[in-house]
């Protein structure tokens, strides 16, 4: 096959390699310094829907895997699948499980998945009637997209009224915080549960533990995910029981919608002290850093079993997993999670062994030379029979790495 990858990212690096290794031809856009030692790059960006329909179809491709949610959101795939390409990747519809958390948390409702108790608001006034009716511990979201940022987990309940006034009436998040949702907090521990589906059937992936604060211990703000470990701390009988109680009656609830969703159902978890499953969030689309230890492990063509998705045939037994475990420690640019310096050379990156490859996000060329062009930079993950070999060989790459203002993570897996 000829694969067209939609995106730019570490997640899009990996899903390239993947691909590439089942012998198919791939192509990215616009792809990154990384990918281009697989695929050829055509410098079109994500956000330019109808260049990129009109490159799938110029290069004739079998399949076009769409890595980011801002096209499906805005309804890149209906646009290829309009113009009669397969394509991995919701529809506009499907997408608004992440684009719209009020329209997420409504089909929770509506379909019994279990999720924290919420409100939908759009007034100040609302909102704090919402906060006082929930409690001390709230959480207060924006409806729309705000690149992970719209979620404030509140410490009590004037954190939680400062944070709903700071998105429906100071507008820090546009038009994306125009409807907030007011919310239960749970505690427990969290993973990230990612399925392929074709709507029909689910092909449940290994369970991911991420690290999303900037340092060591969870500790300052939230980043797009600082690292990840896969498989998680989740047992066979949690994974089963995330599968019966939330991916299952979502493919279901989806198809009673009438909405026909091919592409990747990634659920947020929360599992509470009683081993309870709650379903936080739907994402439309591969995590980024999930994908990079799950393409690591993954054996088998992964090609055909997306190209299989996307035609409404997603094959049975296709994917097997390699025994050992995949850590992926991210690399990230002074300055990140806030402002982030670009334009730093990147060095040391030549001598990376057999069970580690080095996934480039922010990365560019200029002059011939690799340098810094985003926050987070590098996805280093490597392949251990434990989580401390892992860990090990990771850290061994990454203290190799030569960046001037290079923050990483210490403690990714270190708590398993
Ligand atoms: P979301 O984008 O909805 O997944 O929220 C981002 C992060 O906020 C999650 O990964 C959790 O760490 C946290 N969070 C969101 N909702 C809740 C909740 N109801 N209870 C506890 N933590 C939450």
């Amino acid at each position: 096959m000829k694969v067209l990858v939609i995106g730019n990212g570490g997640r899009e690096h990996a899903l390239v390699w993947r691909i590439a290794r089942g012998g198919h031809e791939v192509i990215a856009a616009p792809g990154n310094p990384g990918i281009e030692a697989l695929a050829r790059c055509i410098p079109v960006g994500v956000d330019d829907l109808d260049g990129l329909v009109r490159i799938a179809q110029a290069e004739q491709v079998d399949l076009v895997v769409v890595g980011p949610e801002a096209p499906l959101v805005a309804g890149l795939a209906d646009k290829l699948r309009a113009a009669g390409l397969v394509t991995f990747g919701p529809g506009a519809d499907g997408a608004r499980l992440e684009g719209s958390k009020a329209f997420s948390k409504q089909f929770f409702a509506k379909h019994s998945i279990p999720t924290a108790r919420f409100r939908v608001v759009s007034t100040v006034a609302e909102a704090e009637a919402a906060i006082d009716e929930i409690g001390d511990r709230v959480v207060v979201k924006a409806d729309g997209l705000a690149a992970g940022k719209g979620v404030v987990v509140a410490a009590d309940r004037a954190e939680a009224k400062a944070a709903a006034r700071d998105m429906l009436e100071t507008r820090r998040f546009g038009d994306a915080g125009a409807t907030v949702i007011v919310e239960e907090r749970i505690a427990g521990r969290e993973v990230s549960v990612l399925a392929l589906t074709d709507g029909k059937r689910l092909e449940v992936l290994p369970a991911v533990e991420d690290h999303k604060t900037i340092f060591d211990g969870d500790q300052g703000p939230n980043t797009g995910g600082m690292g990840t470990v896969s498989p998680a701390w989740t047992n066979a009988d949690l994974v089963d029981r995330i599968c019966k109680e939330i991916l299952v009656p979502t493919v279901r609830g989806l198809t009673a919608d009438g909405i026909d969703y091919r592409g990747v159902l990634y659920a947020g978890v929360m599992v509470d002290a009683a081993g309870a499953p709650y379903l936080l969030e739907y994402n439309c689309r591969f995590g980024d850093p999930e994908t990079q230890p799950i393409m690591a492990r993954m054996v088998g063509d992964f090609g055909k079993v997306l190209a299989g998705a996307a035609r409404g045939e997603l094959p049975a037994g296709q994917l097997a997993w390699d025994a050992r475990v995949a850590v992926c420690v991210v690399v990230a640019a002074a300055g990140y999670p806030a402002k982030v310096r670009t334009g730093d050379p990147i060095e040391g990156l030549d001598q990376v062994s057999d069970d580690v490859v080095v996934f480039h996000a922010g990365t560019a060329r200029k002059d011939g030379r690799l340098v810094t062009s985003g926050g987070r930079v590098l996805g280093v993950t490597a392949l251990g029979v434990s989580v401390q070999q892992a860990r090990e060989r990771a850290y061994a790459v990454v203290d190799a790495v030569q960046l001037d203002g290079k923050q990483c993570r210490r403690d990714i897996g270190a708590r398993r």
